[in-house]
């Protein structure tokens, strides 16, 4: 171990799924450097962005991990997948098909990680208010259904950006310890 690995009590793999262009990447750049990319091209994504939260006087470490663009192919790995204990599963709500597409990543992270891992449905650019294809009405019932819990964000606005990671994090920790 080094000196750094030492210090945290947690370390928590999270992963970013969804359709291409509903915004993984720039909810992560908003995130954890408070950056947005107007233009964004796949190649803005990280490999993983490590991020320090405080929870309960504890420190704990959320790795995010983001995808290159592979989501295009259909082709995310199951390595990309191993060892994820939390997901933030984001669709774009003004583009239907996004919304469609949720299932579909729903199986493939149940294939591919822990039945118990924690998701979070995102119904991200909620600040598209005029051009909404899906309501939130529709991403609520999507999320009880499935169990999930379900926020609608802005990137752009920085709306519950914030809050959507802590909620799985903190789930993840209310589960672990
Ligand atoms: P990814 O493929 O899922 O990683 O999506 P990106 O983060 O690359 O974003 C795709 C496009 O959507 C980019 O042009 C972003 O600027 C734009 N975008 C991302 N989040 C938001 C948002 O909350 N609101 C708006 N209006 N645009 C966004
Ligand atoms: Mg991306």
């Amino acid at each position: 171990y080094n000196e750094e690995e030492k210090s945290d009590d947690y370390l928590f793999k999270i992963v970013l799924i969804g359709d291409s262009a509903v915004g993984k990447s720039n909810l992560l750049a908003r995130y954890a450097r408070d950056e947005f990319y107007p233009n964004s091209k796949s190649t803005i994504g990280v490999e993983f962005q490590s991020q320090k939260m405080d929870i309960d006087g504890k420190e704990v470490k959320a790795q995010i991990w983001d995808t290159a663009g592979q989501e295009r192919f259909r082709a995310v790995t199951s390595a990309y997948y191993r060892g994820a204990v939390g997901a933030l599963l984001v669709y774009d709500i003004s583009r239907r098909q996004t919304f469609d597409s949720i299932h579909r990543w729903l199986n493939e992270l149940h294939t591919h990680s822990d039945m118990n891992v924690v998701i979070i449905l995102v119904g991200n650019k909620s600040d598209l208010k005029d051009v909404r294809e899906v309501s939130i009405a529709e991403g609520k019932a999507l999320a009880e259904e499935e169990g999930l819990f379900f926020m609608e964000t802005s990137a752009l606005d920085s709306s519950n950006v914030t809050a959507a990671f802590q909620t799985v994090v903190k789930e993840i920790y209310n589960i672990l310890s």
